[in-house]
């Protein structure tokens, strides 16, 4: 019997080149290619296209607006994945995210953390969270600052429902990825600097940072999650803009 060689979508290929860098990436960072987890940052992909991915053997993904995770539930509900929240998330949209969500890797603000908190309590829930920082001073992005930060995770450790599990930031955007090296090694130094003062009970922490563009230069400085859309999915038809301004949320 002949076999027809697979038919492989430009996904599938493009996933196992993102693939074929971390894995480079990490062996050259002398770090276990294990210690880095992919997840597929999905705004504005359509679910056909989320599976093809999954299916390849990805089971993480990354949304940015809470009206994104109720279109694409259904299509994407057979699929052994889990979901993170990665965008802005505004107050009156608590009660919905947490409907398709296990992580919220975005919280940089103690009145929506203040208002998870009190929803889970209702439905006796936990929820692992990140705090999201702004290591690249960039006022366009959300974060709380990296100063601030000590502090923001003391206060959060008053929520009782919500479980820190890491840190998140965007790096410095240039085409010149070497310009993202700074963020990532503020948000490395803080996590050092959280567990070293016991600011929480863990001394474990994910460093989640490193996209398309810069993912090379988060491993070298201890990425444990790399969120990539962009050379996974193709260019998206919305600018990143329209996700990461002050004005548009989700
Ligand atoms: C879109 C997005 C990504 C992925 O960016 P790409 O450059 O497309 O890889 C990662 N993180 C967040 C928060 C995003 O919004």
């Amino acid at each position: 019997m002949t076999t027809l060689p697979a038919i492989t979508s430009g996904i599938e290929q493009q996933l196992a080149g993102i693939q074929a860098r971390i894995r480079a990436a990490c062996i050259r960072a002398g770090r276990a290619p294990e210690t880095v987890q992919l997840l597929l940052a999905t705004k504005t992909v359509p679910p056909e296209n989320i599976r093809i991915a999954v299916m390849a053997g990805v089971p993480l993904l990354g949304e940015n607006k809470v009206q994104e995770l109720k279109q694409k539930a259904t299509a994407l509900q057979d699929l052994p994945i889990a979901k993170h929240f990665i965008g802005h998330l505004q107050s009156n949209k608590v009660k919905e995210v947490l409907k398709y969500v296990t992580c919220i890797q975005s919280i940089d603000s103690l009145s929506i953390a203040l208002a998870l908190d009190k929803q889970l309590q209702a439905t006796d829930r936990t929820l692992d969270i990140m705090v999201q920082v702004n290591t690249s001073f960039e006022s366009s992005k959300f974060g709380v600052p990296p100063d601030q930060a000590p502090d923001f995770i003391r206060a959060l450790k008053d929520f009782p429902q919500l479980r820190i599990t890491g840190l998140m930031t965007i790096g410095l955007l240039d085409a010149a990825p070497e310009k993202a090296r700074p963020s990532f090694r503020l948000l490395r130094d803080l996590r050092d600097q959280v567990i070293r003062e016991q600011l929480l009970p863990t001394d474990t922490l994910h460093l989640s940072m490193g996209m398309s563009n810069d993912l090379e230069i988060a491993i070298e400085e201890g990425a444990t999650i790399v969120r990539v859309g962009t050379a996974i999915f193709g260019k998206r038809q919305y600018p990143d803009s329209y996700y990461w301004n002050e004005s548009q949320g989700g």
